[in-house]
């Protein structure tokens, strides 16, 4: 048993009770949180005692949805042909830039994606993998990556009709067996991936609906993908996932942008999870979620891909919808109130909360206010003040401390991902 003790810290726990803390101390047994609270406690009980004046602590956050495989993408050479639109963007940059990956680039972009999520720190990653030439053992590795790296984590292999039939086998196989792998693992908590419903056959939908698990898929992120939905005979994607018995609690849907009313309701009644992603829609150009649905329903917040930072996601989300003369929603409870329920609900994990009984999962910043920080206003300083944190705890253990890697070594991951992002940007041209 080791009981860490960390005193004089301003603690924000949006959503939790209490909110805010001025000068509050955390304790921490083994991998939870034992106390917290303000004022003079007995210190002798503790193995540790950290004094962190002037540090600000959030409880560790969240991306519901992320694409790890996409991590060297980062300043890739532009397509031969400039993409007119969203399908001729997949086709021409990210489904080369998967069937390009092999064993050693997937692991080093996991590597370099998950430590990049640790030094925003995200400690909780739902993932949706794609590397159809090294399927058999690729969520295998995402899950022993993100064990050493402390991170929880939700594989997912796209399973898709893209490639052909032999693909599709094998993309189900790896995801019905890390599901049955980890049934009882809390910090690996797997869902049943699917690409898309435009990249999947209703023979393949059949098949997929017999494993009966919670499915992680994109749903209308364009148009293009309800057009198709419609040419098949359904009136929309959601309409489809429901027609085979594909949504329920533990279902991830991302984008949702030209979803219908009666969609919302299908969602509402099977209680799947609407994730929205920002930044990755306007970098897109495929439009945005409406506030009126965001109103009606609880969303997620990822980044599918875009970038590792929530803090960064959620203030870009906020400018996003003005430059759409939306109206103004609640970013920061999709961030901290939202995620952590989802994810609960998906894991068993309790998380996202500076509470006692919670997962330790915590996230340290050096900031001094220019301004007074508050009960009041402190969600404006954690979108618009904050940068990257300097410290970072996840299950107990510090993974980053003063800026640098405690057990990894941050260097070799970085050299590795240099040199595996040249050889693939050569093999996809
Ligand atoms: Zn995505």
């Amino acid at each position: 048993m080791k009981k860490t003790l960390i005193k004089n810290i301003r603690i924000v726990n949006p959503f939790g009770e209490p909110e805010f803390i001025e000068n509050g101390r955390v304790s921490i047994m083994n991998d939870k949180i034992e106390k917290v609270g303000s004022g003079i406690l007995e210190e002798n009980d503790f193995d540790e005692i950290l004094d962190f004046s002037g540090k600000t602590v959030l409880p560790g956050m969240i991306n519901m949805h992320h694409h790890l495989y996409s991590s060297l993408a980062i300043g890739m050479p532009p397509p031969q042909k400039i993409p007119n639109n969203f399908t001729e963007i997949l086709e021409q940059i990210w489904w080369k830039l998967d069937l390009a990956l092999d064993e050693n680039s997937t692991r080093a972009s996991f590597e370099t994606g998950l430590l990049e999520c640790l030094k925003c720190g995200v400690t909780t990653v739902i993932d949706h993998h794609s590397s159809p030439n090294f399927t058999e053992g690729s969520l295998e590795m995402l899950a022993e990556i993100a064990e050493k790296f402390g991170i929880n984590i939700s594989p997912a292999f796209e399973i898709t009709d893209r490639n052909g039939e032999g693909y599709f086998e094998s993309g189900l196989a790896v995801n019905l067996r890390t599901l049955q792998k980890h049934e009882n693992n809390p910090h690996v908590f797997p869902l049943l991936g699917l690409h898309a419903s435009f990249t999947l056959s209703d023979k393949s939908l059949e098949k997929i609906a017999e494993s009966d698990c919670g499915i992680h898929i994109h749903v209308s992120e364009d148009k293009a993908d309800e057009e198709y939905t419609k040419r098949l005979g359904y009136p929309s994607v959601i309409q489809r996932l429901n027609h085979f018995g594909l949504l329920n609690e533990r279902s991830l849907v991302a984008h949702g942008i030209h979803i219908l009313p009666e969609d919302l309701e299908i969602l509402q009644k099977t209680g799947a999870n609407l994730v929205h992603n920002p930044t990755s829609n306007a970098n897109n150009k495929v439009g945005i979620l409406s506030s009126e649905i965001i109103e009606k329903t609880k969303v997620g917040l990822g980044t599918d891909g875009m970038q590792a930072s929530m803090l960064s996601e959620a203030k870009e989300g906020v400018l996003i919808r003005s430059s759409h003369k939306e109206k103004n929603v609640d970013y920061f409870a999709f961030l901290f109130e939202n995620n952590s329920q989802i994810v609960s609900k998906l894991s068993g994990l309790k998380l996202g909360n500076i509470q006692p009984g919670y997962q330790a999962d915590l996230v340290f910043f050096d900031y001094s206010p220019k301004t007074e920080i508050t009960k009041e206003n402190f969600s404006a300083h954690i979108l618009f003040g904050l940068e990257n944190p300097t410290d970072v705890i996840t299950r107990g253990k510090f993974r980053i401390r003063n800026g640098k890697c405690v057990d990894l070594n941050e260097f070799e991951i970085l050299e590795k991902a240099r040199l595996q992002s040249k050889l693939i940007w050569n093999k996809m041209n």
